[in-house]
């Protein structure tokens, strides 16, 4: 079976660009497309695409993609953040340009979705409905989804915070959110709850979806982080050809080595059983997680990898270099109030230096 995978870059609307085509896990011949239609120039026997929009490695909070098959596009966790606070600092200026460009490319793809999925509800894989100025807003998603299927994480085993914001955000669509835990629908199948990182730990449950299409299977696996066997085990009985999952958080301290150990141990359980692994999101937020990234890639073929590699971009670890952006670039006194007030024209204002930045 030959599995052939497209990544796309998001150009202006009328821009036709080159995209490399994975071919199990190698980059084949160049195709052309036309971003705004998603539409394929060329013919070729593309049985399913999946893009990632949205990661650490992209230069934003989340875990954020579109799955396109011959007759669904469904849209995983569509929701952005950026970390409010870390190291005593607000988002630079220049995260909160990713921040607008991935809500940009959130709305671009609900336009069209036919199915929506909500892994969970924490605000970087939802639109909160009282998002921060650097999420994604519930009104934008409420406007675009008003014919899509919506699947979502039931709630039963969720925090106080979790359960509120799901009810926020059925009432904010004015719909009842299905539970869709144990379901299988066409394309899709969705698992029953597994852990949210280390089981019983405080982030609850997620999640996970697989989608098929002629025999090619890809699974979104959300916050998992590589901290649990059950969700490795729901993996590999799925199947699946591509895996997106949330990597370990090697940024934090209180991840113990024995923590680490075994998460190298169930990455490389999983690398042996797919084409490719992306490992992003809580792997990404530091240099360290990156240079993780890399060790596990060397011993894997290089079947590990995160979601700027999947895509063809440049990686693109922002959150990773926070500290960094405010010595290179500093960050006038009242920005971000005036920011979150709207008074602040980010592209004109920072013109010249995103110029010289090149997000993505
Ligand atoms: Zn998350």
């Amino acid at each position: 079976m030959v599995i052939i995978f497209s990544s796309l870059r998001y150009v202006d609307a009328s821009e036709t660009i080159i995209v490399a085509i994975w071919v199990q896990g190698e980059v084949a011949l160049p195709l052309s497309v036309t971003s705004a239609s998603m539409k394929l120039e060329v013919g070729q026997p593309l049985t399913m695409q999946v893009e990632i929009i949205g990661a650490e490695s992209l230069g934003v909070r989340g875990l954020c993609c579109v799955v396109t098959t011959r007759d669904r596009k469904v849209v995983i966790d569509p929701g952005v953040a950026l970390g409010f606070r870390r190291h005593g600092l607000m988002p630079h200026p220049v995260q909160v340009i990713a921040s607008e460009r991935t809500r940009g490319l959130i709305a671009k793809a609900l336009q069209g979705a036919t199915d929506v999925v909500i892994s969970h509800y924490h605000g970087d894989h939802h639109p909160p409905v009282d998002a921060n100025p650097y999420q994604l807003s519930v009104k934008i998603v409420a406007e675009l989804c008003q014919s899509c299927k919506f699947w979502t994480k039931g709630t039963e085993d969720l925090s106080y915070n979790q359960v509120r914001r799901a009810k926020a955000l059925a009432n904010s669509l004015g719909r009842i959110l299905p539970i869709a835990e144990g379901m299988s629908e066409g394309p899709l199948s969705f698992s029953s709850p597994v852990p949210h990182g280390e089981r019983g730990g405080r982030g609850g449950n997620v999640m996970m979806t697989r989608v098929e299409d002629s025999g090619d299977v890809f699974v979104h696996a959300s916050d998992i982080q590589m901290l649990n066997d059950a969700a490795i085990r729901q993996i590999i009985a799925w199947q699946p050809n591509i895996v997106l999952a949330s990597g370990p958080p090697i940024y934090l301290p209180s991840l113990t080595l024995e923590e680490r150990k075994a998460a190298l141990r169930r990455t490389l359980q999983l690398a042996k059983k797919v084409d490719i692994l992306i490992l992003d999101h809580h792997l990404m937020r530091s240099k360290k997680g990156e240079q993780w990234l890399n060790y596990v890639s060397s011993l894997t073929a290089h079947k590990v990898v995160c979601g700027a590699d999947f895509m063809g971009l440049r990686r693109n670890l922002l959150e990773a270099e926070r500290v960094l952006w405010y010595k290179r670039l500093p960050v006038p006194e009242g920005w971000h109030r005036a920011y979150a007030r709207g008074e602040v024209d980010l592209l004109s204002d920072w013109s010249d230096k995103v110029e010289r930045i090149k997000i993505r």
